[in-house]
C-alpha cells in the first residue's frame, strides 16, 4: 500500500503555484512571445524533473535522459504526422507506420511505451553501475541514440529536419503536464522507494546495511525519469512542429543539467527554480549576444555568450552554494510551511522496537575468515552471540575486529566460514537481505545519511521490514529510545558527534534486529556521553533480549558491560571467555603489552603523537 503524506500533497501544491502563476502572467500580460517562452519553460521543467528523479535521488548525474526526450519526440511525431506531408517527407516509411495521423495524447501514450521499453533494456546494465561509471554509461547511451536517429533516414529523415508535426501543444496543454510532473517527482521523492534511493546516494554501503536494494531502486528511478523525459520530448516536438537530431544532443543536455545543478539536484523545488533562472539568463544574454546599441554605449556581437553565461552561473552557484540555489531540502520542508497550516503531525504510539520473540536461537560464527589479496585479516573466528547477552570483541588495532563485523553483516563477503542464524547462512545472502534476517550493525566511522533528516535516517531502516506499521511512526518511537526525538527534523549531518553515534544505533534498532553489532560505539565520546550510551545499551539489551556484539577499546567498560569476551590478535581469535578469564589470560596480556611496545617503538621512530587508548592498563587494574 502506498501512503501519501499530507506534507507531500502540500509540497506539490506549493511547488505548482509558481508554474500556474507564470502561465497566468504570461497569457495576460505577454501573449505571443511570453507565452511561448513560458510553454518552453514548462517543457524544460518536465525534462529537468525527469533527469532529477534519477540523478537527484541516486546522486548519479545522467547525460542520457535527453536520449529519451529524442525517442519521445520522434516516436510521437511519427504517429501524429500529417499523412499528406508524410508522403513527401518520409516516402520510405514502412506500411504499418504510414498515414496514421493520430491525435496527440494517444500518440504520447504509445511513445511512452516505446520509451519505457528502451529504458528497461538500458536500465538493467546501467542500474548495476554507480558513480562516474554510471554517468559515462548514460553519456554512451545519448551518443548511441543520436547515431541511430541520424542513421534511420527512412524514419527520421536523418540529420535533416523532421517536420509536419501538428502543433498540438500550447501553454495550457503544457501546464497540466508540468504540474503532473511535479506531482510525480515529489511523490516519488517522498515515497519509501525514493527515500531509500536518497539514502543510497548519501551512503551506499550504509543503505545496503539497512536493507536497501540499491540496484533495484536505481533501476526504478531510471525508468520513471525516462518516462518524464520522454513526455517532455513529445511535448517539445508538438510545440515546435519541426526538429532534428541535433536538437536533442549535447546543447540541450548541457542546458537541462545546468538547470538541475543550479537549482539543486536533489529537490523538485530546485528543478522548478533552476529552470526559471537559467531560462532568464539565456533570454537576457541572447538579447545581448547580437550586440546592443544603448546610444552612449555600443556592445559588439559576442558568439556563445549564452553558453558562457550558463557556465559562469553554475560556477558562481557551486562556489557559493554547493547544493544549488534551493539546497538539499524542499522549500516547504526547510521552512516548515506545512506545520503552520496543519496541527503538528501525529506522533503515533507505534508498537515496540524489536520483536520480543527473539528469545530462541543464537547467532553462530563458524570458521569465519577473510583475506585481502594475500593479507589474512581474519582467520578461524568461532563464537556465538546469544540473545540478551553482551559479547565483547577486543584486540589491538588491525586485529581484524571491523573485518569480522563486516563479514558477519555481509558488507564484505567472507572468504571462508559461515554465519548461521537459526541454521540459515546469512553470509551467503545479499547485503541488503542480511538486516531482514535479523542482524543489524553500526560502523566504526559513522556512516549516516547526512543530508537526510534524523527521522528519515531511521525511517529508511524502518521501511525495510514489511510489517504494515507506519515506518515514520516507528522511527519516532525508536528515536525516543535513544533520546533523539527532539531532533527529528534536523539534518543528520548537523548533530553533535555523540548524537550521531546514537542516531546510528537508532537506525539499526529500527530494523527490529535480534542481533546488533556495534563497531566502537563509544569512540570519540566524552565520559558523560559514554556513560549515557552504556545505559541505552543496557536498557535495549534487556528490553528486547538483543544479542549484542560490542567492539570497544576501553577495557574497563568492556569488563563492566560484557558477559563474554572474544579476543582477536593479528586476525587470530586468541581467547574467548568471561571477563575474569580474559583478564587472567597470559596470551591476551602478551598481545596488549606487545602492542604497547611496538607502538612505542613506532612512535619514537616516526615522531607520531597519536597512540594507544589510555585504557590499555585497565587489563591489569580493572574497575
Ligand atoms: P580492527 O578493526 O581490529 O582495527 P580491521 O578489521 O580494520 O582491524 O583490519 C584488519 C586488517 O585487515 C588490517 O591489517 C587492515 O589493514 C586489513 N584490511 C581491512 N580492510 C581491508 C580492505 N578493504 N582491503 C585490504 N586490507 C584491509
Ligand atoms: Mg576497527
Amino acid at each position: 500500500m502506498v501512503r501519501v503524506r499530507r506534507e507531500t500533497v502540500f509540497g506539490i501544491l506549493v511547488t505548482s503555484l509558481p508554474l500556474l502563476a507564470a502561465a497566468v502572467v504570461a497569457s495576460l500580460f505577454f501573449p505571443g512571445s511570453g507565452e511561448r517562452l513560458v510553454t518552453l519553460y514548462m517543457i524544460n521543467v518536465i525534462a529537468v524533473l525527469g533527469i532529477g528523479i534519477y540523478a537527484g535521488n541516486s546522486g548519479i548525474v545522467s547525460f542520457g535522459h535527453v536520449g529519451f526526450m529524442a525517442i519521445g519526440a520522434y516516436a510521437s511525431g511519427l504517429l501524429t504526422l500529417n499523412p499528406i506531408i508524410q508522403k513527401t517527407a518520409l516516402p520510405h516509411l514502412p506500411e504499418w507506420l504510414a498515414g496514421i495521423g493520430m491525435p496527440f495524447v494517444p500518440a504520447l501514450m504509445l511513445a511512452l511505451v516505446v520509451v519505457a521499453l528502451v529504458a528497461v533494456l538500458i536500465g538493467i546494465p546501467v542500474a548495476r553501475l554507480g558513480g562516474s561509471s554510471a554517468s559515462i554509461a548514460t553519456l554512451g547511451f545519448l551518443v548511441i541514440i543520436h547515431v541511430v536517429l541520424v542513421a534511420s533516414t527512412d524514419f527520421t529523415r536523418g540529420s535533416q529536419t523532421f517536420f509536419g508535426i501538428p502543433r498540438a501543444v500550447n501553454l495550457w496543454v503544457a501546464l497540466p503536464f508540468a504540474i503532473a510532473a511535479v506531482a510525480v517527482a515529489r511523490l516519488y521523492r517522498d515515497s519509501s522507494a525514493g527515500l531509500k534511493l536518497r539514502a543510497s546516494r548519501e551512503d551506499e554501503i550504509a543503505s545496503a546495511a539497512v536493507g536497501v536494494n540499491v540496484k533495484l531502486h536505481r533501476f526504478f528511478a531510471w525508468v520513471l525519469g525516462a518516462l518524464l523525459a520522454g513526455a517532455a520530448g513529445a511535448l517539445l516536438a508538438h510545440f515546435l512542429g519541426a526538429f532534428s537530431p541535433k536538437d536533442f544532443y549535447f546543447n540541450l543536455t548541457f542546458m537541462l543539467l545546468a538547470m538541475l545543478i543550479l537549482g539543486g539536484i536533489t529537490t523538485v523545488s530546485g528543478a522548478v527554480g533552476g529552470a526559471a533562472v537559467i531560462m532568464l539568463i539565456v533570454e537576457l544574454l541572447r538579447k545581448l549576444e547580437g550586440g546592443v546599441d544603448l546610444g552612449f554605449l555600443k556592445l559588439p556581437t559576442v558568439f556563445g555568450l549564452t553558453d558562457i553565461g550558463i557556465g559562469v552561473a553554475i560556477l558562481v552557484v557551486m562556489y557559493r552554494l554547493q547544493d544549488g540555489l534551493f539546497g538539499v531540502r524542499e522549500l516547504d520542508e526547510r521552512f516548515g510551511w506545512f506545520k503552520r497550516f496543519a496541527s503538528k503531525s501525529v506522533v503515533s504510539s507505534a508498537s515496540a522496537v524489536a520483536t520480543p520473540s527473539a528469545g530462541q536461537g543464537v547467532l553462530q560464527v563458524e570458521n569465519l575468515g577473510k583475506r585481502f589479496a594475500g593479507l589474512v585479516a581474519l582467520e578461524n573466528a568461532n563464537f556465538e552471540i546469544r540473545p540478551g547477552l553482551v559479547t565483547g570483541l577486543i584486540g589491538p588495532n588491525g586485529a581484524g575486529k571491523s573485518t569480522l563485523i563486516n563479514s558477519v553483516s555481509g558488507v564484505v563477503p567472507p572468504s571462508t566460514g559461515r554465519v548461521l542464524i537459526d541454521g540459515q547462512d546469512v553470509a551467503s545472502l545479499a547485503v541488503h537481505a542480511v538486516p531482514v534476517a535479523g542482524l543489524a550493525r553500526t560502523f566504526q566511522n559513522i556512516r549516516l545519511f547526512k543530508n537526510l533528516t534524523v527521522l528519515e535516517n531511521v525511517t529508511v531502516a524502518a521501511s525495510a521490514l514489511k510489517s504494515g506499521e507506519d515506518p515514520a511512526a516507528r522511527a519516532l518511537t525508536v528515536l525516543a529510545e535513544v533520546g533523539l526525538e527532539d531532533f527529528a527534523d534536523r539534518l543528520a549531518g548537523t548533530l553533535s558527534y555523540g548524537a550521531q553515534r546514537r542516531l546510528e544505533i537508532a537506525r539499526a534498532l529500527a530494523l527490529k534486529p535480534r542481533y546488533l553489532l556495534l563497531d566502537e560505539p563509544a569512540a570519540g565520546m566524552n565520559p558523560a556521553e559514554t556513560e549515557e550510551l552504556m545505559h541505552v545499551l543496557d536498557r535495549i539489551r534487556t528490553k528486547y533480549r538483543l544479542g549484542l556484539l560490542v567492539v570497544e577499546h576501553d577495557l574497563k567498560l568492556i569488563m563492566r558491560l560484557c558477559d563474554v569476551v572474544v579476543v582477536l590478535n593479528k586476525g587470530q581469535q586468541i581467547a574467548i571467555g568471561t571477563p575474569a578469564e580474559i583478564q587472567a589470560n597470559p596470551e591476551v596480556i602478551e598481545a596488549y603489552i606487545g602492542r604497547r611496545r611496538s607502538s612505542a617503538q613506532a612512535r619514537s621512530e616516526q615522531g607520531e603523537v597519536s597512540g594507544l587508548p589510555s585504557s590499555a592498563p585497565g587489563l591489569h587494574n580493572p574497575a
